[in-house]
């Protein structure tokens, strides 16, 4: 069984319970709902893989109530460990993740890094997760809560619709504030590579440290360990997406951007900004990639449509996880 906490303190308190206890408990964040469990844990890692069905070359961001906490986990001596420091005051708490070597000494299970040498490492913002990880007080693994291919949740009922009944709980903090995934920066090399946009803008990352490397999503079928949740076939709704389309033919439905130029009366649309505005659009895209995939397959659409966004600012990971839920979808996803 799975209980559902509203946020109250008791209830927060509850969830972090049972996570220090080794259950599983899906929370939300500043980004989307993470499937939370000790990452010092081998069994509750395993259930959290397998809650998900995530495949375990896959690894997993483990999160912290404080920078100071997050880096006793690393090994700050490596060629980067300063910028990793200039980040960690400037951006968190926030949607942005840093890859590090493991210190010698951390006890994160192999299972949480895959077996890497790294360790993904994030201080989430939001007052119900912060108070959380810190009755927790040990590092807490999280892969967004949501079936491993499928679309991120970014409100608890979406949670529920995928879990409830493989995890032990569920707190409801409300609606997610970005509304996507963190960003994930690459600092266990020479030099910062972008693993993943997300959350926290390309732009915002460089004003601080200057140019940074993108790293190219990986084919389907490539499970390379250095980069892991590459895979362009990620983030799916059940219906095909059809991208930078001017409007929908006959059977699509439709995910529009920016003023509305007609409606549809017969089949779902979604407008993720009526004012053009990135940051509504990026806290809107999950909630309309799933409500437009459940009411055009009960409607008998054939696929999504997808008007044109821009690609500066958020506008980077919106299209990053857009013409990923494009891609042709591989057997094994995320
Ligand atoms: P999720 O928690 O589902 O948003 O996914 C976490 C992301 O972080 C995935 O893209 C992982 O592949 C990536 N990740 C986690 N740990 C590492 C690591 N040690 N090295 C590279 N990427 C990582
Ligand atoms: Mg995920």
């Amino acid at each position: 069984m799975t209980e559902w906490l509203d946020v109250r303190f008791d209830h927060i308190r509850r969830a972090a319970d049972i996570i220090s206890q080794g259950g599983i408990v899906a929370f939300g964040t500043e980004t989307v709902y993470g499937l939370g469990g000790l990452a010092r844990s081998r069994s509750a890692i395993s259930r959290i893989y397998s809650a998900k069905g995530r495949p375990s070359f896959n690894p997993l961001i483990s999160h912290f109530a404080s920078a100071e906490d997050a880096f006793r986990e690393a090994d700050l001596a490596c060629p980067l460990g300063t910028t990793a420091r200039d980040l960690a005051a400037r951006f968190w708490p926030g949607p942005l993740t840093l890859i590090l070597p493991r210190h010698p000494e951390s006890r994160i299970c192999d299972s949480v890094s895959a077996a890497l040498p790294t360790l993904a490492l994030r201080v989430p913002r939001g007052r119900a997760v912060q108070e959380l990880l810190r009755l927790v007080n040990a590092p807490v693994a999280a892969p967004s809560a949501n079936r491993s291919g499928r679309v991120s949740p970014s409100c608890a009922a979406h949670v529920r619709e995928e879990l409830e009944g493989r995890i032990d709980a569920i707190l409801d903090t409300g609606p997610c504030i970005v509304g996507l995934e963190s960003t994930v920066l690459d600092l266990s090399g020479e030099k910062p590579r972008l693993l993943r946009p997300g959350g926290l803008t390309r732009d915002a990352l460089e004003t601080l440290i200057g140019p940074i490397e993108q790293v190219a999503p990986l084919a389907p079928d490539d499970h390379s360990p250095l980069s892991p949740g590459q895979l362009s076939s990620h983030y799916a709704p059940t219906l095909p997406l059809r991208l930078e389309a001017e409007r929908p033919d006959n059977h699509e439905a439709w995910l529009g951007f920016g003023p509305s130029e007609f409606t549809l009366s017969d089949r779902p649309s979604w407008n993720l900004s009526l004012t053009a505005d990135l940051g509504e659009a990026a806290a809107r895209l999950y909630a309309g990639l799933r409500y437009l995939d459940e009411e055009g397959l009960k409607k008998g659409c054939t696929s999504i449509a997808v008007q044109h966004l821009p690609t500066e600012g958020l506008g980077d990971a919106i299209m990053d996880r857009l013409k990923r839920a494009a891609a042709p979808r591989p057997l094994l996803r995320e």
